[in-house]
C-alpha cells in the first residue's frame, strides 16, 4: 500500500491529522515530509503496526501513548500508561525556573531535586538546558523511575534516581525543589482520555487537591540550603492556598505567584538568597 492508501484507510477511523502522525512517526519522518511522498508505497512489515496504533486511538487512547512519545521543550521523551503526559504549562514551568536558576544564582553548582519526575521531562530538561546542575529525579513509582530513566539515557543526560514519596525520606540539602505534583481534587469531573488512562497516582492529590503540596512544605525547612528556590506547578484555583502554606513555611521568603500563557494561575516560586 501507498503512504496515501494508508492515510485513507486510517481517515476511516479517526482524524486524518492523528492518522498522518502515526505513519509518520512509523516512517521516522514528519507530517510534513509525508505529504511529500504521497505515492511511495509503504513495507509490509509498518501496516500491521500503523493499524494496531490507528486501533488504540480509536479506543480512546492518547496520541502520545500511542506513538510512545511526546515533545517536551525541544526534546522527544519516551511515555507510557506509567506516567502522565507532559503538559505545555509544564514548559512554563521549566521556563521560568531557569529564569529563576539565572537571576538567583548564576553559575553556581546547584543541587536541583524533581519530586514526583514521571517521565522525567522537568529535571531531564532543567540538566539540558543548564549542564552544570546536579539533578535528581524522584518519584514514588518504579515504573515511573524506569521510564525517567529510559529518557534520561536517550537524551544522554546523567542525572540521579531516588524512590520515594515526596521529599519523606530526604536526608539532604536542595538549592533548587522543583515540582508539578498531582493536584486534580478527588472528586474533580475530568476529561475521560485522562481519566480512563493517566495513572491515578499522578494525578489526585486528595481530598481538595492539597496533600502533595502539604506534604512537601512540612519537610522542606529541613531539606533546603540558606539559600533556596522552590518551584511549583498549581492547579488554577490552588495560589492562594498554597502562597499562604509558603508563607507560613517561610515568612522571610520571596513568594511569587505566575500565570501561565492562558492567563491562569499556574506557579509558584518560592526563593531565599
Ligand atoms: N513531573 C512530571 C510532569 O510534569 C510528572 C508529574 C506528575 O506525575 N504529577 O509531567
Amino acid at each position: 500500500m501507498t503512504v496515501e492508501e494508508l492515510i485513507v484507510e486510517g481517515k476511516k477511523y479517526v482524524h486524518s491529522t492523528f492518522a498522518k502522525m502515526i505513519l509518520a512517526d512509523l516512517l521516522g519522518v514528519s507530517t510534513l515530509e509525508l505529504l511529500t511522498i504521497l505515492n511511495q508505497k509503504v513495507e509490509d512489515c509498518f501496516i500491521p503496526l500503523y493499524l494496531e496504533k490507528i486501533q488504540k486511538l480509536k479506543e480512546n487512547k492518547p496520541i502520545q501513548y500511542v506513538l510512545g512519545n511526546v515533545n517536551f521543550y525541544g526534546n522527544s521523551f519516551f511515555v507510557d500508561e506509567n506516567v502522565l503526559i507532559p503538559r505545555f504549562e509544564t514548559e512554563e514551568l521549566v521556563e521560568n525556573t531557569i529564569f529563576y536558576i539565572n537571576q538567583l544564582f548564576p553559575k553556581k553548582d546547584l543541587k536541583v531535586i524533581d519530586l514526583g519526575c514521571g517521565s522525567g521531562c522537568i529535571g531531564i530538561t532543567l540538566k539540558k538546558k543548564i549542564p552544570f546542575l546536579d539533578v535528581t529525579l524522584l518519584d514514588i513509582s518504579p515504573l515511573a523511575l524506569e521510564v525517567a530513566r529510559k529518557n534520561a539515557n536517550n537524551l544522554g543526560v546523567s542525572v540521579s534516581f531516588l524512590e520515594g514519596d515526596m521529599l519523606e525520606n530526604i536526608s539532604e540539602k536542595f538549592d533548587v525543589i522543583i515540582s508539578n505534583p498531582p493536584y486534580l481534587c478527588d472528586a474533580e469531573e475530568i476529561d475521560s482520555l485522562v481519566s480512563q488512562n493517566e495513572p491515578p497516582l499522578a494525578l489526585y492529590g486528595g481530598e481538595d487537591g492539597l496533600d502533595y503540596y502539604r506534604k512537601i512544605f512540612l519537610k522542606a525547612p529541613s531539606c533546603v540550603s540558606s539559600s533556596f528556590l522552590i518551584a511549583l506547578e498549581i492547579g488554577e484555583n490552588q495560589r492562594e492556598a498554597i502562597v499562604t502554606l509558603a508563607k507560613t513555611t517561610f515568612p522571610a521568603a520571596t513568594i511569587e505567584a505566575k500565570k501561565d500563557l492562558q492567563g491562569r494561575d499556574r506557579m509558584i516560586f518560592i526563593f531565599q538568597r
